[in-house]
């Protein structure tokens, strides 16, 4: 007989408190702890006015790293290339794979240019433009993400970002060939190995070493996640990330083995990260548990799960798959598995999910690495009103306006009547100037 140490939460969705008991389960607050909001604005200070002097003595501090000058932090084209001659020829088959799938599926997004002209004349339209340089954070803290580097470069490149500069921290000095690997593949043009708010505020705001960049797109820990929310406004972000999430919905004729895994491979992210099964089947809610605590033991990270399935883990039984749909879209989960025999019949009723994996096949897993959509997902319910990362993000749009002297005397006349219904009589004037008489 297995141990039962993990324990998810039981919800029927027939419960009168069920609405609330669900609202309990996903509460997590996006906060910053005080002294870590004090430290990262004591960090961007020190590095605005103090530049590589301050970003190099941080990194030494934070990264345990002996170098004597910005220049030792600084990785250089024949070090990339180096990293990629020196994995695996099964490591790059990979990465080499994974990029080329993720840039395919990307070239897709890509926004053109667009105007139409009105009879008049007038031309109208928007002109869309890729940004001129970006920052990428990888995090390097406690582990190594070189899929992250992939899913985050490929797009920018995609939307010909003139310059990506990668930043990522290498505690002790040990550097992750994978890592650079991938950033020589993704077409990342400038790598420091510096990490934390210090390099945040150094892509936010430049150094004599570190150019100062338009948008920082990336993952971090909660000094990362806190800094990137400090300096938004002197620069764009992607979005502050909340711990990763799965929500599986399965009509009980999976194998219970295959669920069990997928909800630990969002389990395994984090102690907050949550993974959820919705079924309409209550016999095979049971036998995903008694899965779960099987195949637990012996995992890498188990202890990471058991903390994630005992904290925010749940089996929900629903009466069938159309209140299963209402439950997704009350979570508005980052990952969604549909794990039936007919997803297809599902999607209509889908309205917020971050990326849908569909059938039994789709293991929510490819889509980290190498399935092609982008594995930089809104979480935290944020998919009401936020989409993956894209090209789009690293694309920007100005609009275009081009009156004729028809246009312009035609329009005039609206623009004077509501500029003078808001007191703005230059505005009127100008407008009156182009009336022909
Ligand atoms: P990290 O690179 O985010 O953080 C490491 C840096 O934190 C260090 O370089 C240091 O500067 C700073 N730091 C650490 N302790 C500090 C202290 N006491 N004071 C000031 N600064 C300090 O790496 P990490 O810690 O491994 O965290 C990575 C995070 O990113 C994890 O939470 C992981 O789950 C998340 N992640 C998310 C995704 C995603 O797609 N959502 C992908 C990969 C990683």
């Amino acid at each position: 007989m297995t141990t039962k140490i993990l324990k998810p939460a039981r919800l029927d969705y027939h419960d009168q408190n069920f609405i609330q008991q669900l609202e309990y389960l996903l509460a997590w607050e996006n906060v910053s702890d005080a002294k870590v909001y004090d430290t990262v604005k004591e960090i961007i200070t020190a590095v605005r006015r103090r530049g590589d002097w301050a970003l190099l003595n941080y990194t030494r501090r934070f990264d345990r790293v002996s170098a004597s000058s910005m220049n030792e932090l600084i990785i250089s084209k024949q070090q990339l290339h180096n990293a990629l001659e020196s994995i695996s020829d099964e490591q790059r088959h990979a990465l080499e794979t994974a990029a080329a799938r993720i840039r395919t599926y990307h070239e897709r997004q890509v926004q053109e240019s667009w105007s139409f002209k009105e009879r008049n004349g007038t031309r109208l339209g928007q002109k869309v433009q890729p940004m001129d340089r970006v920052g990428l954070y990888v995090p390097g803290g406690q582990a190594t993400y070189p899929s992250s580097v992939l899913m985050n470069a490929i797009p920018a490149r995609v939307a010909g970002v003139e310059e990506i500069i990668m930043v990522v921290p290498t505690p002790d000095g040990v550097i992750n060939d994978m890592v650079l690997a991938a950033a020589a593949l993704a077409g990342v043009h400038k790598v420091f190995t510096i990490g934390g708010a210090q390099a945040i505020a150094a892509l936010a705001y430049g150094t004599v070493t570190v150019p100062r960049v338009d948008k920082i797109v990336g993952p971090g820990n909660s000094y990362v996640a806190t800094a990137k929310r400090e300096v938004f406004g002197q620069v764009g972000i992607d979005m502050i990330a909340g711990p990763s999430e799965i929500l599986v919905v399965c009509d009980g004729l999976t194998d219970p083995d295959w669920i069990a895994m997928d909800l630990f491979s969002q389990a395994e992210h984090d102690e907050d990260a949550q993974a959820i099964l919705v079924s309409d089947n209550l016999e095979f809610l049971h036998e995903v548990d008694y899965c779960m605590n099987h195949l637990v033991q012996g995992l890498e990270r188990s202890e990471i799960i058991k903390a994630s399935i005992n904290n925010r883990g749940a089996l929900i039984h629903v009466p069938n798959l159309k209140a299963a749909c209402d439950v997704v879209n009350r979570i508005a989960p980052e990952h969604l598995e549909l794990s039936v025999a007919n997803p297809e019949a599902l999607l209509p009723d889908i309205r917020h999910a971050g990326a849908i994996f569909m059938g039994r096949h789709t293991a929510e897993a490819l889509g980290d690495y190498c399935a092609g959509p982008n594995h930089v997902l809104p979480t935290s319910g944020t998919s009401r009103f936020s989409s993956p990362l894209g090209v789009y993000d690293f694309q920007k749009r100005s609009s275009l306006i081009h009156f004729s002297d028809k246009g312009a005397s035609e329009m005039g006349k609206v623009a004077s009547v509501l500029a003078r219904g808001e007191s703005l009589t230059a505005h009127a004037r100008s407008a009156e100037f182009r009336i022909k008489k």
